[in-house]
């Protein structure tokens, strides 16, 4: 089988795919309060082009997704492409990154397809301070969905992203979850794609800062090894049943075993999160393309990945109107 290595030795296995723009939420860090010029439904990928996509990607090695947005669970009919992705015998994960508002009467039909981990957004544990950062009122749904997810057969990790002056005072009170809860709480750092280019990022939380924080209600605690290629640096408190981790996404110090490529909605392939797109899929299926044309379209692009994060970001700086929001990229 041809496997897409690029020319640093990374091998590209996880594929990151965004089944939507939209979002029923307006987290702060994400999105303006009016949200984002969202694209006309005909320019999304369909289904079909998405399992398409999945099943070239998984024959060049690909054996993992991440089905992302937008909030996935918002897009018409999600659940089918879940069990049509479900049928491809090479992917061997198939994990969601959720708001969790509408997932609660999903959960049995999820397990029964064997979704392996749902991370679940949710940046404060009080409600008032969750309608502050989200601009909507859906904490008991998240609450509810994490409550019975933690009880699922799926695994469950949460995701909180670490905002100066909103949210860093309950970091502890996330950690004291993992006690008793089969959980992992991951720690992620604020990036600067909020749709509007403004949130001002002057004080940084980076993952030193967090652990500090952290020792502070929990001087002791282990580190666990990490899988190769795992995003997050990931600790256990002594004798608890879940762990948490930290996610270095702005400091990235994780790019050196990044193996992972990113479609966007509209299906645009980023290389890099930080790159602007670099090549638009939609266009090329559009044309009929075949199976081994579209894997050689794979063999040609993704191995062009650039070394890290900053050298994307800094050919991104090019292209001085680029001010996308996380909704768009797909985190
Ligand atoms: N709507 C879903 C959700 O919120 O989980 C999936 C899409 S969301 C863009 C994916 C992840 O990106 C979420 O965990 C979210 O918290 C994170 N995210 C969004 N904007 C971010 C930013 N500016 N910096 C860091 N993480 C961000
Ligand atoms: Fe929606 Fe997720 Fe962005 Fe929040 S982080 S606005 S839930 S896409």
């Amino acid at each position: 089988m041809e496997k897409l290595i690029d020319k640093y030795g990374r091998q590209i296995t996880y594929l990151r795919l965004a089944v939507t723009d939209r979002c029923n939420l307006r987290c702060q860090y994400c999105m303006p309060a009016e949200g984002i010029k969202i694209v006309p439904r005909n320019e999304l990928l369909s289904y079909k082009e998405i399992y398409r996509i999945t099943r070239a990607l998984t024959e060049l090695g690909v054996d993992k997704i991440r089905l992302t947005g937008g909030e996935p669970f918002v897009r018409k009919d999600f659940m089918q492409l879940l069990e049509m992705l479900s049928y491809n015998d090479l992917l061997n994960k198939i994990n969601i990154t959720t708001n969790g508002a509408l997932v609660k009467r999903h959960i049995s039909e999820l397990e029964k397809m064997k979704i392996n981990t749902i991370n679940l957004s949710i940046d404060s544990l009080k409600p008032e301070r969750f309608f502050e950062i989200t601009r909507r009122n859906n904490f008991n749904d998240v609450w509810e969905a994490l409550e019975l997810l933690e009880k699922s057969s799926i695994n469950l990790k949460l995701n909180i992203v670490v905002q100066p002056g909103v949210n860093t005072d309950e970091i502890v009170d996330f950690v004291a979850l993992s006690k008793d809860r089969n959980l992992s709480v991951r720690f992620i750092e604020e990036m600067p794609f909020n749709g509007t280019g403004k949130r001002s990022m002057e004080e940084i939380w980076d993952y030193r800062r967090i652990l500090k924080e952290i020792r502070k209600g929990f001087p002791e605690f282990e580190t666990l090894t990490n899988e190769k290629s795992s995003t997050s640096k990931n600790f256990k408190l002594y004798d608890s049943v879940g762990n948490f981790g930290i996610i270095p996404a702005y400091t990235r110090t994780i790019c050196h075993d990044c193996n992972r490529v990113r479609i966007t909605a509209t299906g645009m392939i980023k290389n890099c999160l930080f790159d602007d797109g670099v090549f638009n899929l939609k266009e090329a299926l559009k044309k009929d393309i075949s199976n081994e044309e579209l894997k050689a379209l794979f063999l040609k692009i993704i191995p062009q990945k650039p070394k890290n994060g900053f050298v994307a970001e800094e050919n991104r700086k090019r292209n001085p109107n680029v001010s996308e929001s996380m909704s768009t990229i797909g985190g």
